[in-house]
């Protein structure tokens, strides 16, 4: 199968190199067949509908979502464990017209379309413009009940030619994650990227240590992961050692620690690649293969792309690599909006308009980008200094006995916040009391004093979403 006249997305999977997701394997063909097999299910439903995709890590999932791509209808991927509320939030507010593929325990009163491989001779393709959209996908709601995002076909490519550019991404490329199907890495990333550069993919089902490494003994040569994923990795060293061979392993959704950057670089020979992005932005900032790696930095912005930082009055910040501002971004790959919510969609843009990231970052002067955290938890305002919650965590799991760790500030009447650690030990500990006044002074050592935790909680697992996120609005 050739070049399907004006999709976007799944361009190049008629390039036949396979896709594999949980064991199961298709060539670019037969996916793409499967896919308007079900594009010609829906082709009855009006093309400004939206449909929504049980999108557990399986093929059916994959080709729901090019199905219904193709049939130029909008998905609305749902988070496979999904409670009956939260279910209820995404499903009332993006309000789809049916089910697309297999949706075990959906509710009902929503219908189901099911592909019929049959049909496959009769669907003609539809024409898709750039500005059409694509997807509603729903953020992390790491920061309060997750928002839908109206993403274009036009934003999804300039994205991933972006990419390609920046990670030499070609179809000599076979990629490998086990990243969920509901979010912009796993999915807009994770599966249309190798559909549209016509790289192969491997989707592990679960992203764990052993089954990269079965992947990369398989000849898979880019990974995909979030921060959870390389810190299980570095934690599994023969399993780590099998990604050797790998041309590009990469990180991203939220901040890498520098402890994982430097034991993974030991362990692969690899310096992992780091990227910046949102849901509202795809993204926007990535280190290039061939640009200058360094732990803690996540690149530059990619191509079309533009970035500034802005002080809370809105004035420009240096780029000097250590004066922190208000990201703010603008180009080709931005949201149309969120979705039925105008007035959260005009505050999201400057008066002149750029795109309000709500993220804290310094840029240097060569243009690379250190994503300080945002604005609203992770800089922490204490004794008249601004401090950035992940260079206290970076330097915390910099301490032999701390296995996981998340710093927020707390409200201290005497300080403004307060730094509080909350620590998962790789063991027990026999004197918390004794260990917790160490790890303070472990950070007034290696940091400064004003940066040291004043309280150091235990904890046995720290609140994470599906992506590994820390909830830290729980936290604080
Ligand atoms: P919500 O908007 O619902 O609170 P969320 O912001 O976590 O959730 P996403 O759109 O999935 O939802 O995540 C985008 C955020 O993830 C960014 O704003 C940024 O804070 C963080 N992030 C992504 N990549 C990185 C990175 N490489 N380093 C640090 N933070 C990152
Ligand atoms: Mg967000």
């Amino acid at each position: 199968m050739g070049v399907v006249p004006g999709l976007l997305i799944a361009l190049a999977a008629g390039s036949g190199r396979p896709v594999t997701v949980d064991g199961s394997t298709l060539t670019g063909a037969e996916l793409l067949g499967a896919a308007a097999a079900v594009a010609h299910d829906l082709s009855a439903l009006p093309r400004s509908s939206r449909v929504a995709v049980h999108a557990t890590p399986t093929m059916e999932t994959v080709v729901a979502v090019v199905g219904a791509l193709l049939a130029g209808v909008t998905v609305v991927p749902v988070p496979p464990d999904s409670g009956a509320a939260e279910l209820r939030h995404l499903l009332g507010d993006s309000a789809p017209s049916c089910w697309v593929g297999a949706a075990p325990g959906a509710p009902s009163g929503l219908p189901r379309v099911p592909a019929d491989p049959a049909a496959r001779a009769s669907y003609s393709p539809v024409e898709i413009s750039p500005a059409d959209t694509a997807f509603v996908l729903y953020t992390s709601g790491t920061t309060g009940p997750p928002k839908g995002v109206v993403i274009t076909h036009g934003a999804v490519a300039h994205d991933l030619d972006a990419l390609a550019d920046a990670w030499g991404w070609t179809s000599a490329d076979v990629l490998a994650h086990g990243l969920p199907l509901f979010h912009v890495h796993g999915l807009v990333l994770g599966v249309l990227g190798p559909l549209r550069l016509g790289s192969g993919l491997v989707h592990t089902g679960r992203p764990t240590p052993e089954a990269y490494a079965d992947a990369a003994r398989a000849g898979a040569t880019m990974f995909f992961g979030v921060p959870t994923v390389w810190s299980r990795l570095a934690e599994s060293p023969a399993s780590a050692a099998a990604l050797r061979d790998a041309r590009l392993l990469v990180s991203g959704s939220a901040a890498l620690p520098v402890p994982v950057f430097r034991r993974i670089r030991e362990l692969t020979g690899h310096e992992v690649v780091e990227r910046y992005g949102m849901t509202e932005s795809l993204i926007t900032v990535a280190t290039r293969a061939d640009g200058r790696r360094e732990a803690g930095w996540v690149g530059v912005p990619v191509t079309g792309i533009e970035t500034r930082l802005r002080d809370d009055l809105g004035a420009p910040v240096p780029r000097d690599g250590e004066s922190v501002g208000q990201l703010e971004v603008r180009g080709p790959t931005l949201f149309t909006g969120y979705l039925d919510r105008p007035d959260a969609t005009a505050e999201a843009w400057t008066d002149d308009g750029w795109f309000r990231t709500g993220d804290v970052a310094c840029i240097a002067a060569d243009g690379r980008h250190r994503i300080v955290g945002r604005a609203s938890v992770d800089l922490i305002k204490s004794g008249g200094y601004r401090i950035g919650a992940g260079e206290i965590e970076s330097c915390l799991l910099g301490h032999p006995a701390v296995a996981e760790c998340a710093v927020v500030g707390v409200a201290d009447a005497d300080l403004g916040q307060r730094i509080v650690a909350h620590v998962v030990l790789r063991s027990p500990a026999t004197d918390e009391t004794a260990l917790a006044g160490e790890l303070t002074s472990y950070v007034g050592a290696e940091l400064s004093a004003h940066k040291r935790p004043r309280e150091v909680r235990f904890t046995d697992a720290l609140p994470r979403n599906e992506m590994g996120k820390v909830r830290k609005s729980q936290l604080a």
